[in-house]
Formats: structure tokens, C-alpha cells, sequence
């Protein structure tokens, strides 16, 4: 794992968090991103060589709304940077953590994406993403 990606941070109104994370960083959120597949709304903070993403949810299924019912809004999961996602999913797997889904999966921001169950990994949402190339 190269460092940290960006930080997700659960919330339950993604234009009223976009107005507090502006004020907060004297920085427009650059991208407004819609994740159907995952039932998610995002926005994308830039912090240096990190970002924040806020994750809104778009419906009761979402992952987000089942998360900020049970712990409210607050971070949701810390993203690694990784060159081949492929074989760090399987070197992950050989040393015992746990994969929320067996294949890389397209997330925001264009990126493969793999989560790792928050039970093998001390209570935190872990992702793993790679940039794709085009
Ligand atoms: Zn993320």
C-alpha cells in the first residue's frame, strides 16, 4: 500500500456537508459523483496529496444509511492507494483478512475498488483502490 487515498466520512446531507467542509477548508468540493451501483452520493474534497470523500446515501438499502443508523455520521472507511489491486486483494486474503467483495469493483473518482471487512481489521472500514489507467 502506497498511503492513504482519502478518508469517506458518512453524512446524511451531502449539500449541507459540501457547505461545512467549505467553510472548514477555504476550498470548493471539485467533483459530485454518483456511485449507483454502491447506492451512494459523493463529493470530493482535495487536501494535498489526500482527499476526503462524503458519501450521502440515495435510498434505505444504501450501505451509508445502514451505517449512519447505527453509528451516526462520522468516517466510514480509510482508502489505500495499491498499484495492482488484483494481487493485493490476493496477498491480503493469504495473510487472513477478510474481502468484502472477490472481485476489484468500480468505485468514484475513477477507481477499482475493494473493501475489507471492518472485522478482520480492528473495527475500521478499510478500501483499497487503484487508479484506472486509460
Ligand atoms: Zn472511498
Amino acid at each position: 500500500m502506497k498511503k492513504i487515498e482519502h478518508i469517506g466520512i458518512a453524512v446524511k446531507s451531502l449539500s449541507q456537508a459540501n457547505d461545512l467542509f467549505f467553510r472548514l477548508f477555504g476550498e470548493e468540493h471539485y467533483k459530485i459523483e454518483e456511485v449507483k451501483s454502491e447506492g451512494v452520493s459523493t463529493s470530493f474534497f482535495k487536501m494535498g496529496d489526500t482527499k476526503i470523500e462524503l458519501l450521502e446515501a440515495q435510498g434505505q438499502d444504501s450501505p451509508i444509511s445502514k451505517f449512519i443508523e447505527k453509528r451516526g455520521e462520522g468516517i466510514h472507511h480509510i482508502a489505500f492507494e495499491v498499484d495492482d489491486i488484483a494481487e493485493e486483494m490476493k496477498l491480503l486474503q493469504q495473510k487472513g483478512f477478510i474481502l468484502l467483495n472477490e472481485q476489484p469493483k468500480q468505485g468514484a473518482d475513477n477507481k477499482l475498488i475493494c473493501f475489507l471487512h471492518p472485522k478482520s481489521t480492528q473495527g475500521v472500514l478499510v478500501e483499497l483502490c487503484q487508479e484506472v489507467k486509460k
